[in-house]
């Protein structure tokens, strides 16, 4: 089959590979139809979540059709269509049975790598570097799902792959940051960076009773794509200080809660982002935690700060005094996918969100190294790119 590999950094190739076989009884083989390069791709990309090899297949945003069931498989069958989240889960241990999926104590065969880099290890996720196990991702012409049982949300009511194919991913963790947020009527919510799940955050801010959004980034287009999802605007390199341009906007109070929908890579101007440039290209600091750092500053006191940009390692700097003084929350986590799929199917049902808004860029899976450059480099207009095989 055709899959989308990681050749080293800033490089990948459509490259023919051995097709995936089933391994355990609980398996089923996805022949993917649709998949998308997510911005969490662009730090395997770029280098900077480790541990990858040459090969590796990327993707972990994809769906399809069952083509091959194990034995043990009790669901699915061959021919039905399914979205699957990009969290592999077991369904049985503790924190699945705590509906905490992204925590699956069972999934990871590397947990000794992840234990060392983390303290704890995470569960397993599709294409996503050999900390998080090393399964082959959805950029390719089919897919190994272990725990099929468990994880792939079956599309019964007709709708075409462009509807429900961000339930992988970008929709339920655009969801879960707004909803760490604890949103009371009346409450304004401010979201770094409007990239997908940033646009994503702000629909379900939304919808889940904020009065405001502002939302902050750099390029016009994404602000107005932010805008017409419902956010007041702010683009960072108009201001000295975006944590008091934000608390300006909100009578200086700041807002009630905070979302980071940017994480490690995040750009910003002036000595900060030199030296936190400087740090990572030193390997002193893994990651440049500049949006969280004005999310910090900047929320009111009492408020809620909510991390769903991906962050790998150490960062520096980051103002502890601040959380602590000011009582802040800080609440994280890769999404529990496998939590949200079906309430926000439902939602797509009912028309109070239409994921399509999104999608910017169609192609080939062929041309996936092509959408890699231009999401990579924000050209012409690049808010999402959907592959289809
Ligand atoms: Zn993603
Ligand atoms: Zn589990």
């Amino acid at each position: 089959m055709k899959a989308n590999c990681w050749m080293g950094k800033q490089k990948v190739e459509v490259r023919d590979v051995p097709d995936p076989q089933i391994l355990n009884s609980g398996d089923a083989i996805v022949r993917i139809t649709s998949t998308a390069i997510c911005g969490s791709d662009l730090h395997l990309y770029n280098g900077y979540v480790k541990p990858m090899k040459k090969g590796d297949i990327l993707g972990h945003e994809f769906m399809g059709e069952v083509v091959e069931v194990g034995s043990g498989v009790r669901t699915l069958k061959v021919g039905d269509r399914v979205v699957v989240p990009f969290t592999i889960a077991c369904g049985a241990c503790w924190q699945c049975r705590h509906q905490n999926w992204s925590l699956c104590e069972n999934s990871n065969p590397n947990v000794a790598l992840a234990e060392k880099m983390l303290g704890h290890s995470g569960s397993a996720g599709f294409g996503y570097s050999h900390l998080t196990g090393g399964f082959a991702g959805g950029q390719a012409e089919y897919a190994r799902v272990p725990f099929a049982d468990v994880g792939p949300l079956k599309i019964e009511n007709g709708f075409s792959d462009e509807q429900v194919l961000f339930l992988s991913d970008i929709l339920p963790t655009g969801h879960m940051g707004a909803e760490m947020c604890d949103i009371r009527p009346g409450d304004t919510v401010a979201v770094w960076g409007c990239g997908p799940v940033g646009l994503f955050a702000i629909m379900s801010a939304r919808l889940l009773g904020a009065e405001r959004v502002i939302a902050i980034d750099r390029f016009e287009y994404r602000l107005e794509m932010a805008r017409q999802c419902g956010a007041e605007t702010l683009n960072y390199e108009t201001v000295d200080s975006v944590s008091d341009a934000v608390i300006e906007l909100t009578a200086g109070r700041g807002p009630d809660s905070c979302i980071d929908a940017v994480g490690l890579e995040a750009h910003g101007d002036g000595l900060e982002y030199a030296v936190d440039k400087a740090k990572q290209a030193l390997k002193i600091e893994n990651d440049r935690p500049i949006a969280l750092r004005q999310a910090i500053t900047a929320c009111r006191n009492g408020g809620t700060v909510s991390v769903i940009g991906v962050y790998g390692g150490l960062v520096d700097a980051l103002p502890m005094g601040t959380v602590m003084n000011r009582s802040l929350t800080i609440k994280s986590g890769q999404c529990h996918v496998h939590r949200y799929m079906r309430p926000l199917l439902e939602h797509i049902e009912n028309g109070d969100i239409d994921p399509t808004v999104v999608i910017t860029h169609r192609m080939k899976l062929s041309d996936a190294p092509r959408g890699y450059d231009i999401f990579l480099n924000k050209q012409d207009g690049c808010e999402k790119v959907v592959l289809s095989t």
